[in-house]
């Protein structure tokens, strides 16, 4: 139900980011804020303000944003289609056509998208590999402005030369594994690290190939009217009952791991 799929061999565009080269300044983060009209203040975990983090993990910073993998389970999972993959590999969302199921912020293997609660008309909120500088051949906003080139963006095939490349010459600076060159069945996002990524809270246990795939070996056992049906009656209420709720009381947020404070949901 994907909208539009990047045709196969078209130029997908990555972006690097390096984390032992990232000195935690946060100009990515803001350069994103101001580039995306977002609200300056800067939420500790991803929310709907806040599309990329920098957190610090022992003695190394890591960034985490969107990965815009190259098979999206986003994608695949939306029923009307709202998310897109883009020629150019950029993961896009269309407010216009969301319907707020929800279904893609549960399904995203990387635990990325998240939703505006509180507001009246939520959307679903993450980076978009600025497409509106990407899409015309420019960096990303948050490359730009990075002062030590620890993110960096450009065509994927690219970036993955300069990660090799690196691990190559310095084999005591790097652990030996591009994140998202296999993860998933790829991702536009690589990451180097000079640490194991799972110490530094990235899921190495994700799986190799694309979840699409296995989505849809379940889904398509389902009777699509069936299927379709159930998620716009579903989502409808779901929306009606949302709103109700906020009306009732704007504290009442529902964040879909609130227990333990951080994952999900808007700041
Ligand atoms: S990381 Fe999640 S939100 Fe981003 S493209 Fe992949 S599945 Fe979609
Ligand atoms: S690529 Fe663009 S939208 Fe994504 S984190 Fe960087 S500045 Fe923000
Ligand atoms: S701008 Fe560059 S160095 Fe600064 S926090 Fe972001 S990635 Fe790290």
């Amino acid at each position: 139900m994907a909208k539009e799929t990047a045709a196969p061999g078209a130029e997908q565009i990555g972006l690097l980011y390096d984390a032992t080269l990232c000195i935690g300044c946060l100009e990515c983060v803001r350069a994103c804020k101001t580039d995306h009209d977002l609200p300056p203040e800067i939420t500790p975990d991803l929310s709907a303000t806040t599309y990329t983090v920098v957190e610090k993990k022992g003695e190394q910073y890591i960034r985490r944003l969107c990965m815009h993998c190259i098979d999206p389970t986003c994608v695949s999972v939306c029923p009307v289609a709202a998310l897109t993959k883009e020629p150019g590999g950029q993961v896009t969302y269309d407010w216009s056509a969301c319907m707020g199921c929800r279904y893609c912020v549960m399904a995203c293997p990387f635990n990325i998208p998240r939703y505006e609660w509180h507001s009246y008309n939520p959307r679903v909120q993450k980076c978009d590999l600025c497409i509106h500088r990407t899409s015309k051949g420019g960096e990303t906003a948050c490359s730009w402005i990075c002062p030590t080139g620890a993110t960096q963006s450009g065509p994927r095939e690219e970036l993955l030369a300069i990660a090799r490349k690196r691990i190559e010459d310095h084999p005591d600076r790097y652990v030996p594994h591009i994140y998202g060159e296999k993860e998933v069945g790829g991702t536009g996002v690589l990451v180097l690290s000079g640490v194991p990524f799972e110490e530094v809270g990235y899921d190495t246990d994700v799986i190799a190939n694309a979840v699409p795939a296995l989505t849809w070996k379940v889904m398509k056992k389902i009777p699509y009217v069936i299927v379709n049906g159930a998620i716009v009656r579903g989502g409808l209420a779901w929306i009606i009952n949302r709103r109700k709720d906020v009306e009732r009381n704007p504290e009442a947020v529902d964040d879909r791991k609130k227990p333990s404070g951080k994952e999900g949901g808007e700041e």
